[in-house]
C-alpha cells in the first residue's frame, strides 16, 4: 500500500495538487462519508493553492476579474476535476473503488441560505438526497488545516488561500496525523476586514450579507459602482457604506440592483473583495511569520487602498 500512495501522491502532484492528506473513514463525523460509499475505507483530501497573485490585483485595485478567473474558476473548473480523475483513475487501476467528490456549489442542504460564489437565484436549496460532504468538517478531519474564526480551513504552508476536492476509495492506506489547531489566535483581523460586516465578533456568517458584499456592494471597495447606484432605495448610503442589516429577502433585493461586474464564463459571481476575510488572514499569518512557504517581500505592500463612499 506504501508504494500506491506514493503513486497516488506523485499523480496528484503531477496534476496540480499542492497538498494530500489520507485519514481513515472511520475518523470523518460527517455520516454522508459512509453514506456516499458504504465500503469506504479512505478519505483523501486533495487542496491547490490559489495563487497569491491571484490576490494582487483586487489588493491594489488595479484588476478584480483575476481572482475569481483564476483563484476560483479555473481551480474549480480545469485543475481540480483534472487531478481529481487521474487520482481515481490510478485507483481503479490497481483495482479499487474511488469515488471522487468536488463541491456542488449550486446545491445546498438548507431552505434560506446562499452560496456568495453564485447567483442565489440557480441554487438548489433543501436537497438533503444529495448527501453532499461537510467539506469544511471533512478537510479538519482528514487532517488538511485547522478551521479559523472566520470558518475558512487554514493551512501551514498557504494558510487560508486554498481550495479542495476529495477522493472516498476502499482501498485501506495508512493515515496521515490530524492537525492539532495552532494558526488561528482569534486576532479578529478576518472580521475587521469584511467590507460588509458580514462576519460577526464570534466568527458567524451571515451568508446573505456576504453575498452582497462579496459582489461590490460597498461602495469605498467596489470602483465600478456608478455614483447612480440604488439611488432610489432610501437605506441607500448604509447600504453603500456597508452599515446595512440585510435580512434574506432585503438581500435579494439589494443583489438583484447589482450589476457592475460581469459574471465568470462558468456563472460564477465576479468577486469584488476578494474575500477580503482570508486575505486579511493570510496578511496576519504571514505577518506573524507562521507560514512555511515564504516569498521574498511580504503581500501587503502599501496602506489598504479605500474610496470615499461619494467618490
Ligand atoms: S484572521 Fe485571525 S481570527 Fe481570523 S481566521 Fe485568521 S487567524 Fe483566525
Ligand atoms: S470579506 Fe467578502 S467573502 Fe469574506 S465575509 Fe465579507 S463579503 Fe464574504
Amino acid at each position: 500500500m506504501n508504494q500506491l500512495k506514493e503513486n497516488l501522491t506523485d499523480e496528484l502532484r503531477k496534476n496540480g495538487a499542492d497538498l494530500i492528506r489520507f485519514g481513515s473513514a472511520t475518523r470523518f463525523c460527517d455520516p454522508n462519508v459512509q453514506r456516499l460509499m458504504p465500503e469506504v475505507k479512505t478519505v483523501i483530501a486533495i487542496a491547490f493553492r490559489q495563487l497569491r497573485g491571484s490576490r494582487r490585483g483586487i489588493e491594489e485595485g488595479s484588476t478584480f476579474y483575476q481572482y475569481t478567473t483564476t483563484a476560483v474558476e479555473t481551480l474549480e473548473e480545469v485543475i481540480m476535476p483534472l487531478a481529481l480523475l487521474r487520482g481515481c483513475e490510478l485507483l481503479e487501476k490497481a483495482g479499487y473503488e474511488a469515488l471522487p467528490q468536488r463541491r456542488n456549489l449550486l446545491v445546498m442542504r438548507e431552505q434560506n441560505e446562499t452560496n456568495p460564489e453564485v447567483d442565489y437565484a440557480e441554487i438548489y436549496r433543501g436537497m438533503e438526497a444529495e448527501h453532499q460532504l461537510d467539506f469544511e468538517q471533512c478537510a479538519v478531519d482528514a487532517g488538511l488545516g485547522e478551521r479559523g474564526l472566520s470558518g475558512s480551513i487554514l493551512t501551514d504552508e498557504f494558510g487560508p488561500c486554498i481550495r479542495w476536492v476529495f477522493i472516498l476509495t476502499d482501498a485501506p492506506f495508512k493515515e496521515d496525523p490530524m492537525i492539532k489547531p495552532h494558526l488561528c489566535d482569534r486576532c479578529g483581523a478576518c472580521v475587521r476586514a469584511c467590507p460588509g460586516h458580514a462576519l460577526s465578533k464570534d466568527g458567524t456568517l451571515n451568508r446573505w450579507q456576504c453575498a452582497v458584499y462579496y459582489i461590490g456592494g460597498n461602495r469605498s471597495k467596489n470602483p465600478f459602482m456608478p455614483p447612480d447606484a440604488f439611488a432610489d432605495d432610501p437605506e441607500r448610503l448604509s447600504i453603500i457604506s456597508g452599515e446595512t442589516k440585510l435580512t434574506p429577502e432585503r438581500a435579494k433585493e439589494v443583489l438583484n440592483e447589482i450589476h457592475f461586474y460581469p459574471p465568470m464564463k462558468h456563472a460564477y459571481q465576479g468577486s469584488i473583495c476578494g474575500r477580503a476575510c482570508d486575505t486579511a488572514c493570510y496578511i496576519h499569518l504571514e505577518e506573524k511569520g507562521v507560514l512555511t512557504r515564504k516569498f521574498a517581500t511580504p503581500f501587503r505592500k502599501r496602506l489598504e487602498w479605500r474610496l470615499t463612499i461619494e467618490d
